[in-house]
């Protein structure tokens, strides 16, 4: 029986690019301007396709940015925040319908996470908030971010749930310590291949909770 899930933020609570694709611009930009024909115009744009969906160092390490490429875009996503209200995925309002404990654990630059987790307007439907903040010294990883939250609330791991939408991170963590994950397949997120579950929407969570308790 599941009674908490621990949750992601971007691509399954919210669209990363639900405040418009402008909101990314100026980082692309700083970026383009360091390129000094490092990549190609194509390659550029494929990293900054990725760059929606994972974080900045990682699209840096994949696609080959030079450190100044890495440098000038880290610098205007560090100061980078959504000031909008957002409204996340429709389906979002039936979150607190689920009986269970929930945690949101989100990776990315603290400024923008909090920014948005404060525009969706979602902080007291859960337990506790983690950001695994890119840009601070001494960061954490989901994976021990998930140790210490089942550590600190006495959860065991199979009555956990991990919900993403990135193979390589949320699910992948999940796996490494034992607890059972479903990655969300919203539209546009490719169907990994390690995830125990997988399910289209909030909705599709209710199953794995014993309803009432
Ligand atoms: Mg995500």
């Amino acid at each position: 029986m599941i009674t908490a899930i621990i949750f992601d933020l971007d691509n399954w609570l919210s669209a990363a690019d639900e405040s418009g694709e402008a909101l990314y611009e100026p980082a692309f930009d700083a970026i383009r301007s360091a390129n000094q024909g490092t990549l190609s115009d194509g390659a550029l744009n494929a990293a900054f396709a990725d760059a929606w969906r994972h974080p900045l160092d990682v699209v840096a390490r994949q696609h080959g940015f030079s450190q100044a490429m890495l440098a000038a875009g880290w610098k205007v996503f560090a100061k980078m925040e959504v000031r909008a209200p957002m409204r996340g995925y429709a389906d979002l309002e039936t979150l607190t319908n689920l009986p269970v404990r929930r945690f949101l654990v989100t990776s990315g630059f603290r400024r923008l996470q909090e920014s948005k987790i404060k525009a969706l307007g979602v902080a007291p439907h859960f337990t506790s908030i983690h950001i695994d903040a890119l840009d601070e010294p001494d960061r954490k990883g989901k994976q021990r971010i998930f140790s210490e939250i089942l550590n600190s609330h006495r959860l065991q791991p199979e009555e956990v749930l991990i919900v993403g939408d990135n193979p390589d991170s949320e699910i992948e963590a999940g796996n490494r310590l034992g607890i059972a994950t479903a990655q969300i397949l919203r539209p546009g997120i490719p169907r990994g291949d390690n995830a125990t579950h997988y399910v289209r929407g909030l909705a599709d969570l209710k199953c794995f909770v014993l309803q009432g308790s």
